[in-house]
């Protein structure tokens, strides 16, 4: 842990000369630039490959400091993580397809290189028996197995036997998925036998070979902060938590990133904007703002913070976490814990009061991102996640950039949140 003390120097000087106050609310100007920043390519999609969520975390660190915070902590963690920095080429037929667009890769996938025969699964006739005995003939070893993703779900044992040596002579698996192709990292700490490329049916049908040239790395003990920033309040015995993910997917091959202008850079950013409106209106309570990393693969870096809390879990009077809150859908998703309703509650009367946004819906509390594990520790909590927005088909893809973002909700959210912190 690395604790760092910073000296705060208000900027109530420039205030006194400009006569006027300039932080009536959360600033979406920092909003914007923040999202900006972080999905740029000098972080590289946040990931691990490139160091982009170290640089990430420097640049994170940087700007609370900048927004006047009285506290800076950085908590460091390991994880391992599978990464694709290098050659990512495929080659369907002859014809070049696009990484990141036209395929994917598999999170937990190896890296191969090659040129293969494909093997397309009957998915109508479906009979295992006959696939593997097809499988192992001389024409068809070595070859790529073609299958629709969803259909693997059905015979899981099969397609288990399909990703591992000695399962069967094929070199890998090419399953067909929906568009845009998303990217996963969730299931990316460990390797399989081998591996697993996403295309879609229109790309793969009726082809007849693909060349592959794809590259992996797998880091062990990777190191990447969590940052805890604090703002003071008049009393301490109880405080209010900010939380965010800053880390994203990274790269798929050298020349592709995946920016999370979305998800999570939004999140991150209002996290810096809430930091520089409090650090000029003292609060009633402690406020900490916690930028987390390791949620894209697997919720690590908040599940290493409860399991290591640098606060008192049961100090927390509320927590909020903001994952991809830059979309644009007037009904905003939400998760709340058991512990948590009370506050919700309160969220939704001002808002009855107010009409800052057409509603709530709220869903299933899930393992779907970084509050998860605090609730599972019974903190009071709500996952802001706007869902079915402008923004939102492009959850994971490369396209989750800085074109599709959307700014709209962050001002009326704001306003919830602010009122909600000091009614609760
Ligand atoms: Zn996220």
């Amino acid at each position: 842990m690395i604790m760092r003390k910073l000296t705060t120097i208000i900027c109530s000087c420039i205030l006194l000369f400009t006569g006027c106050n300039t932080h009536s609310a959360p600033d979406i100007e920092i909003f914007k630039s923040v999202i900006d920043e972080l999905s740029s390519e000098k972080y590289q999609g946040r990931g691990y490959a490139c160091d982009g969520v170290i640089k990430a975390g420097e640049y994170i660190e940087s700007q609370f400091i900048e927004a006047g915070v009285d506290e800076v902590t950085l908590q460091p963690f390991c994880i391992d993580v599978n990464t694709f920095p290098g050659e990512m080429e495929m080659a369907v037929d002859g014809k070049q397809i696009v990484p990141g667009l036209d395929f994917v890769m598999r999170e937990y996938s190896p890296g191969i290189k090659g040129s293969f025969n494909l093997y397309f699964i009957d998915t109508a006739g479906y009979d295992a028996e006959k696939i593997f005995k097809e499988i192992a003939k001389d024409e068809n070893e070595n070859s790529f197995v073609v299958c629709d993703f969803y259909f693997t779900y059905k015979h899981k044992d099969d397609f288990n036997k399909l990703q591992s040596n000695g399962g069967a002579a094929n070199a890998g698996l090419i399953l067909t998925w929906e568009t845009p192709l998303k990217f996963y990292k969730a299931y990316a700490e460990k390797v399989i036998d081998k591996p697993i490329i996403w295309t879609t049916s229109q790309i793969i049908k009726d082809a007849k070979r693909v060349e592959v040239n794809i590259e992996n790395k797998f880091l062990e003990d990777y190191e990447s902060n969590n940052i805890l920033a604090k703002v003071s309040g008049k009393r301490d015995d109880s405080c209010f938590v900010f939380l965010a993910h800053y880390d994203h997917l990274g790269n798929l091959g050298r020349d592709v990133y995946y920016p999370g202008a979305n998800d999570n850079a939004s999140g991150t950013a209002a996290l810096i904007s809430y930091a520089n409106y409090y650090a000029n209106n003292r609060p009633e309570f402690d406020i900490y703002f916690l930028a987390v990393s390791g949620e894209d693969t697997n919720l690590r870096g908040s599940t290493y913070f409860v399991n290591n809390p640098l606060i008192p879990l049961e100090s927390i009077k509320y927590l909020i976490n903001m994952d991809m809150v830059g979309d644009n859908n007037p009904i905003q998703y939400c998760e709340v814990s058991e512990t948590g309703t009370d506050g919700f509650e309160l969220m939704e009367q001002i808002n009855r009061q107010e009409g800052y946004i057409d509603g709530f819906n709220r869903g299933e509390l899930a393992a779907n991102s970084d509050h998860y594990p605090f609730a599972l520790k019974g903190v009071p909590c709500i996952l802001f996640e706007n869902e079915n927005g402008d923004a939102f088909p492009y959850y994971h893809t490369t396209q989750d950039n800085i074109e599709t973002v959307k700014y709209t909700l962050f001002e009326p959210l704001s306003s919830i949140i602010t009122t909600f912190i000091e009614r609760y």
